[in-house]
């Protein structure tokens, strides 16, 4: 059994104290034993992070920007790799594990070109002899906090522009799937990167709190569920830090009259089972607009029995098991308990994959409504429930009251009635005829209610917005001759 350490100034470190078992959930095995951070521990991170700080932030652009593509041809090499690191731990398809590892390179590669994005700007002659121009620094230290459904490229979604704005980084990853964090820390130690501009720190609450708390932890980016987001974005933002905290989803997938309902059966399938439902952009609710409804739901019924469900890193499975066995028993609950509320099971999420592994079936569940379970929480599996509506109308107003506003999509042939919904909606990220609307590296990331708090998406523009301040230089170069005593208030010439 692995033991799973810090990384620290480049060094492992063991830690001492409490620990968390790690498993593989395909095989429901306990395979490694996580070191959690005492507030101590996190103290001395903290203290490498501010020392590395001020050296890394004056930092020539163009040696960052060296750094980030070797970064990327490490990352790029290590693919497979890191992709087996995450299927070990988390249980995702190993091709599903390498779409992750390639979602987060390209945020690599959007940071390389920092000498543009830093760009500031200058203004000559705003007054009589007198220029201004605007720079962006770099915050100082930053901390990211990150869940365990995307452990390689959710990090990057922070790490990499953080450390191209000239910010030293702690990184607090899930403790559910801790090592592809310290794979992740090495090839930035071999990209060049400065010991302490970038750690590894694990733990739980007690880490996080201690982050949270500490006075030389400048900003906080957190990706989790709402309840912890919010608990972040409280607590950071009252000890004065800079925080962005993005929280869990419910994401709809509207599937208008006039769709074609192959198409959107076979999108409700990927996205609705992809990575076992463990996904903050996952579909978990179909809303069948009208008619549409009969012809949809036996549509995904007859493509169910074509998900292979198994172990990640076998070749055929396409679903792997979910996170954990509490996990599991979780998500099969919503599908127990939906009778009673009053929705049908059309399927039950049973499968013959093996049961020492935490899996779970493909779930779908119809005549779901507001107000029953199965609808208003995150259930976090692969459970898709159907809610039918009469109308568009009706279609928006069951989106637009929901509590979260991460993603949704909406399935059409109609142009008019995709561009109104676009602008209608309110939620951060809108697919058209595109379940799983993530944005590509240079846009940024972010959903609206209780997806996020704060005022600042994920990477992308957004992302470098969040991890740089703007200063304000204001200047003059007078001829001594002309210099006089002025004590009024200074006005433009
Ligand atoms: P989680 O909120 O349980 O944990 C996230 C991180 O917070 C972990 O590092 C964990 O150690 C820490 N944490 C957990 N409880 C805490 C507490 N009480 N106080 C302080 N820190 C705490 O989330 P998870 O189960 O790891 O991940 C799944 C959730 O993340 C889902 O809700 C999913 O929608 C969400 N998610 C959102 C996005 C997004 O971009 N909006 C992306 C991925 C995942």
């Amino acid at each position: 059994m692995k033991t799973i350490g810090h990384r620290i100034a480049g060094q492992p470190v063991s830690g001492g104290g409490r620990t968390a078992p790690v498993y593989d959930p395909a095989r429901g095995v306990q395979t490694g034993e996580v070191t959690l951070a005492s507030a101590a521990e996190v103290d001395e991170v903290v203290k490498v992070a501010v020392a590395a700080a001020a050296d890394w932030g004056a930092s020539s652009l163009s040696k960052r920007t060296n750094m980030l593509f070797r970064l990327r041809e490490l990352i790029d090499s290590h693919r497979k790799d890191l992709a087996a690191l995450i299927t070990s731990e988390h249980g995702k398809v190993l091709s599903d594990a390498e779409g992750e590892v390639a979602r987060g390179l390209e945020c690599v590669e959007f940071a390389c070109g920092v000498s543009h994005l830093l760009k500031g700007s200058h203004n000559a002659e705003v007054s009589t002899g007198v220029d201004v121009h605007t720079v962006l620094q770099p915050v100082g230290v930053v901390a990211g906090i990150t869940p365990f459904n995307f452990p390689v490229m959710v990090p990057l979604w922070m790490v990499a522009n953080a450390l191209a704005c000239g910010n030293t980084f702690i990184l607090k990853p899930s403790e559910k799937d801790p090592s592809p964090s310290l794979l992740l820390a090495d090839l930035i130690h071999e990209a060049g990167f400065p010991n302490g501009v970038f750690n590894v720190v694990q733990g739980d609450v007690e880490a996080v709190d201690a982050l949270l708390e500490h006075p030389d932890v400048d900003a906080i980016s957190f990706v989790g569920s709402t309840p912890v987001a919010r608990h972040i974005y409280e607590t950071g933002t009252h000890a004065g830090k800079r925080v962005q905290a993005l929280g869990g989803a419910k994401n709809h997938m509207v599937v208008l009259p006039d769709a074609d309902i192959d198409a959107a059966a076979d999108a409700a399938i990927n996205a609705g089972y992809g990575s076992a439902g463990e996904r903050c952009m996952a579909i978990s609710v179909v809303v069948a607009v009208g008619d549409v409804a009969d012809p949809l739901v036996d549509a995904i019924v007859k493509r169910i029995p074509d998900v292979v469900i198994g172990p990640g890193d076998q070749a055929s499975s396409m679903m792997g098991p979910l996170i954990t066995r509490e996990h599991r028993d979780r998500v099969r609950s919503y599908v127990e308990n939906a009778p009673a509320e009053g929705a049908r099971v059309v399927a039950d999420g049973s499968t013959t994959a093996s049961s020492d592994g935490f899996f779970f079936g493909c779930a779908l569940l119809d005549g779901v409504q507001p107000g029953m379970k199965a609808y208003d929480d995150e259930i976090f599996g692969p459970v898709l429930s159907v809610v039918r509506v009469a109308s568009y109308d009706d279609a928006v107003a069951l989106v637009n009251a929901n509590p979260y506003g991460n993603g949704v999509a909406v399935f059409t042939r109609d142009g008019g009635a995709a561009r109104r919904f676009q602008r209608e909606v309110t939620v951060g990220m809108v697919g058209v005829n595109v379940p799983v609307p993530v944005p590509v590296a240079s846009h940024s990331f972010g959903g609206w209610k209780a997806s996020l708090f704060g005022d600042h998406p994920i990477y992308g523009p957004e992302g470098i917005r969040f991890y740089t301040r703007s200063k304000v230089v204001t200047t003059r170069w007078p001829d001594p001759a002309t210099s006089t005593i002025d004590l009024g208030f200074p006005r433009t010439s």
